[in-house]
């Protein structure tokens, strides 16, 4: 595979700057995941077959979760999960802020509400505090969001679900893969979805795993393909039958052997990819805490982050520049980067129904304003990860207030 050339030229002073632009989070895909790709197409199982339910039972072997259910997306794994569940209109689902939209959507999708709860400062996940001052009798479950990687505080979040009689279905978009204490991500909550979207820690181009108990994977499985109470696999293969029943309204999001294929040979590169990323973590952690006007990421003592994201905050009181300004000079220093995320209750959707303001939730606001993503992925040599420290750091140090 071709890593990209680390070409430097002199620029106007002793900076030097990256000739090539620095993508943000491209996929990294090898002649083997291509073979395994081809090798699909060439057999007559190309949607959900053989290989759909080999990466389930292995991605479930992984996690050391009872069962799992590939999706097309993480989307579909959290909208499922609440369906399966049972959430329907008139019931509460209290979700943080600072995830990406699709958390909020499929609550919105089920006609239910949406109730946000702030993050807590320091790792930006869900504050259990704050989801606790949320819970109403009318509350049905609590969606954490392990952001950048990092295990929300799992432990009173389940606390608290227990007492209200609560379900807790995670979004572990970041979190491949990713420890709270003792137990890996995917096998604490009621269900837990997973994604393998182009950027994520590995890729199926679109994809999702749900993880959860043998009866809620089954009930989830219902749910994502039509409400059908055989699947195709098991109606066409020899030993199948022509006989179906539509048993619930379900949706469409089965996954396809094509993508499950690819996922397949990405599962056996993960533990690779994840000692990478944390070298990579450890070399911006060992520069970006020798400059005042930058806040590295946290990971608290009792977790291991997944490090999906490298979430950089600035202190701008310390810079004559916002964030928005920062992120331009990187640009034009070649290095792209990315913001996770927008709050979802500053959209106009969110903002309009429930009547937010983005001061409504202080931490999300205030931190939205100056956190960016720096490229953190295990395509970027040694040259690039030092082209972005001294991008950063140029900029930090020309900027300093
Ligand atoms: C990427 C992402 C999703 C959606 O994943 P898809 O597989 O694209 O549906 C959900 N939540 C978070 C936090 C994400 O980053």
């Amino acid at each position: 595979m071709e890593l990209r050339s680390a070409s430097v030229s002199n620029h106007s002073d002793d900076f030097r700057r990256r000739e090539t632009f620095l993508p943000f989070s491209p996929p990294y895909i090898t002649e083997e995941e291509i073979a395994a790709v081809v090798d699909t197409l060439r057999t007559d199982w190309i949607t959900t077959g053989p290989k759909t339910k080999r990466f389930e039972e292995e991605f479930a072997a992984y996690i050391g979760a009872e069962a799992a259910l590939a999706l097309n997306s993480c989307t579909g794994g959290l909208h499922v999960a609440l369906a399966a569940l049972g959430i329907r209109e008139g019931d509460e689902v209290i979700t943080t802020p600072i995830t990406f939209a699709s958390t909020a959507n499929v609550i919105e999708h089920l006609h239910a509400t949406s109730v946000f709860a702030d993050v807590e400062p320091d790792t930006l996940t869900i504050d259990p505090a704050k989801v606790a001052e949320k819970i109403t009798p009318r509350t049905k479950a609590i969606m954490p969001v392990h952001y950048a990687g990092h295990p929300a505080d799992m432990r009173p979040l389940m606390e608290l679900a227990r007492q209200h009689n609560l379900y807790v279905v995670e979004d572990a978009a970041h979190s491949l893969p990713a420890f709270y204490e003792e137990q890996r991500i995917g096998t604490i909550g009621d269900l837990t979805a997973f994604s393998f979207y182009a950027t994520k820690n590995i890729t199926t181009a679109e994809g999702g795993m749900l993880t959860g108990n043998g009866e809620r994977i089954q009930d989830s499985r219902l749910w994502s393909l039509h409400g059908m109470s055989r699947d195709a696999w098991q109606r066409y293969s020899k030993e199948g039958n022509w006989f179906y029943e539509i048993v619930v309204p379900g949706f469409k999001y089965n996954m396809t052997d094509i993508q499950a294929a690819l996922g397949l040979v990405q599962l056996t590169r993960l533990q690779a990819f994840q000692q990478r990323r944390r070298q990579i973590v450890d070399r911006y952690n060992a520069a970006f805490s020798q400059i005042a006007a930058l806040q590295t990421p946290t990971e608290r003592p009792n977790v291991e982050s997944a490090w999906h994201l490298y979430v950089l905050r600035l202190k701008l009181e310390q810079l004559s520049i916002n964030r928005a300004r920062f992120i331009e000079h990187l640009k034009d220093h070649n290095i792209g980067t990315s913001v996770h995320f927008i709050p979802v209750h500053m959209h106009p959707y969110y903002r309009e129904r429930y009547h937010l303001k983005p001061e409504d939730f202080p931490v999300a606001y205030a931190e939205y304003q100056r956190y960016l993503s720096l490229p953190l992925h295990p395509r970027l040599s040694d040259q690039d990860v030092d082209d972005v420290i001294s991008a950063v750091s140029e900029i930090a140090r020309r900027y300093r207030r």
